[in-house]
Parts: structure tokens; C-alpha cells; sequence
């Protein structure tokens, strides 16, 4: 008998819902009914299954709504970011959709024959997600692994559960044969770990912090399981003197803030050129005085509370390193996990608040005194994520944009992810690619066959 979870919502801290907590049994059983249903899943025509990631976008379009409250109380994220979220989960499904039919392989010549490559499913796909972007992070493995064929076992966490069991029942009233997608809801060191280990799991899909990413990558080793890792950041927002600084610094806050700072993309260092540190700060306290933050379910909130008193406890030590506050924001009272935005300035690039992510709102800003000096320090981080750069001259920003580390990068703006466009890290921030028609090769397997015509 499976032992109850409480899922806590994080703007009341009170109880939001009890669901059942899966152990290994029940990992294992899921395996099974994936494993099941991968034949007749991989067997229907590439029409059918087009047809049936149509139909789920559009019934995740038509409980959009109810979804967003969902996430916005599980989450504690701001209701109209719910919004958008499962906006662009519906938006995945529908991108995917035109993939089955577009699965294409090469012919090659070769003497005696013809040779060509074919796409082929990898078998079960096991997918492990974090709490920040609960559905979102999902679907952005639930579309390519689905569309080319393999069934899954998803482990959201344990933290936020409610969507993606949600979701579960969705995808069988869209028309989801069973067995196709199934939910375990469990902690990883138990769940998570035995989807790891496990002998009928082809593949691991993983996003979530870089310490854990460094254990999945090791035990699936024992297994040679294909592993894709989308890990932490430390991501740099760099603002040149020349550039439109009242743009950089209306843009900056929310690119550190939003979803409160719990963001693996958030530009949480804003490396500023030492001359236009004093106009630049001046213009930030105005952006990041006006942030509303507060009840996810306020229509005008733009920033919630933290997941957890634990995690709150974690960020609130990144006020005691040796880096002054220049901004704080306010922040309601509790209940609730809540903190105020916060600017640090200047930060010593060697500091704890320079070098490690902090998962929350709080900014780091670190004068550069050029060109050179912004790469090297932009590159010197063990993570490779997300990053932008603000400039009016256009052959600096593209100097810059090729040798900065990091697998994401916007010019002028702060927007790091789109459907159709592959998102994922250099060095510690993992391998491998979501979104985009690159992800689909991180779910297929290539296979070459020769025909003899001699
Ligand atoms: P986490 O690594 O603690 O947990 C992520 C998931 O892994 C959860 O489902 C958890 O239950 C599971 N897990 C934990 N231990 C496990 C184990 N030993 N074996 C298998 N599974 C295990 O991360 P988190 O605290 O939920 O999320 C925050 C982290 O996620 C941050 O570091 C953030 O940067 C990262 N993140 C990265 C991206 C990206 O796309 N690069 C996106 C969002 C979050």
C-alpha cells in the first residue's frame, strides 16, 4: 500500500492536496505498463500518432485555465506565467506533432547497393523533472520522446506533482492509448533512482540541479543508458555602455526574478561596464522597486513566493556573503515562502554570490572594464546555460555571442526559449538538446541498412 505525500502550497503554507507516494514497486510496475504498450505505440502509422498529439494539444488548450491555477498554487508562480506556461506546454505538443511524418533518414551510395538510415524509437523513456517549471520542463520531453515513438515514465517532483497527474488523465481522454504515458509521483533517492538503475528504461531525460545530474549520469553508466542533462546556471546578462540602458535595465530584473528567481536560465550576474554602472543602477532600483510580488492567484502579481522554508532558508545565505545589497524589493509578510527582489553590488567575481547558483531572487552585479575583460569573466563559471548581451555596436555583440560558453544567448532582449528552437547548456550545465528539431535526435536511435542490388 502506497504511503501518502502532502503537497504544500507555497504562498499559504498550507495543505494543497494529499496524493499517493510511489516507491519502488510501483516505478517498476509503471516500466512494466510502458513496456507493454510500446509495440502498438511505435506500430501506429506516423498519421495516427500526429493526429493524437493534435488531439492533446488541443485538450491541454481547453484546460489551460484550470491547469494554470493548478501550477500557479502548487508552484506559487504568478498566475498569468501559468498562463503562458501551459500555453507553450499545448504549443509543444502541437510542434511535435508535425514530427512523426518528418522523422527523416539519408540515402547514401555505396558500391554493390543502397544504403539508408531510418529513425527508430529508443524503446521506454524515463523522464525526471524538477519543480521550478513543472509541466512546462515535462512537456518539453513528453513531445519529441511521444512523436517518435517511445512510451514513458515521468517523476515530477515531489514538491509539485499536481500537473503532471493531472496531465496523465488528459493525455487518456485525448485518446492516448494506455500505458503510453505514465506518472509516478515518489522521491528521487527511492524513485528517481530505480528508474536510474532500471534494465527496461532505454533512456534518461533529466533536468534538475548539476549535483544530482552527476549521480544519473554515473549510475546510468551501469546500464550504458542513453542520458540527456539539462542541469544549473549561473548565466551572465552583459550591458555595455554603449547600449540602450534603459532597455538592459527595465529588462534585467524580471530576467533574474521571474518565477522568483527559481529559474535555470536567470541572468543572475549582470556584468555592467564599469562607466555605466552608476546610470545603470539608478535605472534598475526604478525597475526593480515597481515589482509586484504576491498572491500567484492576483492577476497584477509578477513574482511569487519560494518553493519551500528550506529553499528560502538557502538563498536567504547568499545576504550574509561579502557582497553589499545595493536594491531590495519588498515582499509580503508571511505565511508564505516570501523574499524580496535583491541587487547586490558591487559583487567581487570570486564570491560565493558571483560563482554559485542561488535559485532565487537575488542579483549579482559585476563592473567589467571592456570588451575582453566582460568574456572573461562571463566564461569563468563551471556552467554554460543562458546568457545576453546589450550593445548598439552589432559586430561586438556578435564577437561576444561567439565566445561566450553557453548553449543560449540573446542580443537586446532577455528571452532564452522557444518551441522551435533548441535549448541547452555547455560544460556543467549538461548535454544533449530540448525544443527545436534537435531534440528529436535525443529520443530516436539512427539505424544504417544496406540493400545489395549486385
Ligand atoms: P533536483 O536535482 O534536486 O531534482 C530534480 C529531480 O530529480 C526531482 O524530480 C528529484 O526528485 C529527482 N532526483 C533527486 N535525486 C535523484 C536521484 N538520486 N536519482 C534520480 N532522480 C533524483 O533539482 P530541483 O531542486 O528540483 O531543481 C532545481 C535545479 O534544476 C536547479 O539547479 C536548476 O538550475 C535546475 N534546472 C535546470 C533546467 C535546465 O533546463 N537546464 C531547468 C530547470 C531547472
Amino acid at each position: 500500500m502506497a504511503q501518502a505525500l502532502t503537497v504544500i502550497e507555497p504562498a499559504t503554507e498550507a495543505v494543497l492536496d494529499t496524493v499517493e507516494r510511489a516507491g519502488v514497486a510501483e516505478v517498476d510496475e509503471a516500466v512494466a505498463r510502458a513496456r507493454a504498450a510500446f509495440p502498438a505505440w511505435r506500430g501506429l502509422s506516423p498519421g495516427s500518432r500526429a493526429e493524437l498529439l493534435h488531439a492533446l494539444a488541443d485538450a491541454l488548450t481547453e484546460r489551460r485555465e484550470e491547469l494554470a491555477v493548478l501550477e500557479a498554487r502548487n508552484a506559487g508562480k504568478p498566475i498569468a506565467d501559468a498562463r503562458g506556461e501551459i500555453g507553450m506546454v499545448a504549443a509543444t505538443f502541437r510542434y511535435y506533432a508535425g514530427a512523426p511524418e518528418r522523422l527523416l533518414g539519408h540515402t547514401i551510395p555505396v558500391a554493390g547497393g543502397q544504403a539508408f538510415t531510418i529513425r527508430e524509437p529508443l524503446g521506454v523513456v524515463g523522464l525526471i523533472v524538477p519543480w521550478n517549471f513543472p509541466l512546462t520542463i515535462a512537456g518539453w520531453k513528453l513531445g519529441p520522446a511521444l512523436a517518435a515513438g517511445n512510451t514513458v515514465v515521468l517523476k515530477p517532483a515531489e514538491l509539485t506533482p499536481l500537473t503532471a497527474l493531472r496531465f496523465s488523465e488528459i493525455a487518456l481522454e485525448a485518446g492516448l492509448p494506455e500505458g503510453v504515458v505514465n506518472v509516478v509521483v515518489g522521491p528521487g533517492s527511492t524513485c528517481g533512482a530505480r528508474m536510474v538503475e532500471h534494465p527496461d528504461i532505454a533512456k534518461i531525460a533529466f533536468t534538475g540541479s548539476t549535483e544530482v545530474g552527476r549521480s544519473i549520469a554515473a549510475g546510468a553508466a551501469a546500464t550504458i543508458k542513453r542520458v540527456t542533462l539539462e542541469l544549473g546556471g549561473k548565466s551572465p546578462n552583459i550591458v555595455f555602455a554603449d547600449a540602450d540602458l534603459a532597455a538592459a535595465a527595465d529588462s534585467a530584473p524580471l530576467a533574474v526574478f521571474g518565477n522568483a528567481g527559481q529559474d535555470c536560465c536567470a541572468r543572475s550576474r549582470i556584468l555592467v561596464q564599469s562607466s555605466a554602472v552608476d546610470r545603470f543602477m539608478a535605472l534598475l532600483e526604478d525597475s526593480v522597486e515597481s515589482i509586484r510580488v504576491g498572491d500567484p492567484l492576483d492577476e497584477s502579481s509578477q513574482m511569487g513566493p519560494l518553493i519551500s522554508a528550506g529553499h528560502r532558508e538557502t538563498v536567504a545565505s547568499f545576504l550574509d556573503a561579502d557582497a553589499p545589497v545595493a536594491i531590495r524589493g519588498s515582499a509580503p509578510e508571511g505565511p508564505g515562502y516570501w523574499f524580496a527582489p535583491t541587487v547586490l553590488c558591487p559583487v567581487d567575481p570570486g564570491s560565493r554570490a558571483a560563482r554559485e547558483e542561488i535559485f532565487g531572487p537575488i542579483a549579482a552585479v559585476i563592473p567589467f572594464r571592456d570588451e575582453e575583460d566582460a568574456v572573461r569573466l562571463a566564461n569563468d563559471t563551471i556552467y554554460g546555460l543562458s546568457g545576453s548581451i546589450w550593445t548598439r555596436d552589432g559586430a561586438r555583440a556578435l564577437r561576444v555571442a561567439r565566445a561566450l560558453d553557453t548553449g543560449v544567448l540573446s542580443i537586446n532582449s532577455n528571452t532564452s526559449v522557444r518551441v522551435s528552437t533548441p535549448f541547452g547548456g555547455f560544460k556543467q550545465s549538461g548535454y544533449g538538446r530540448e525544443l527545436g528539431p534537435d531534440a528529436l535526435d535525443a529520443y530516436t536511435e539512427v539505424k544504417s541498412i544496406y540493400y545489395a542490388t549486385t
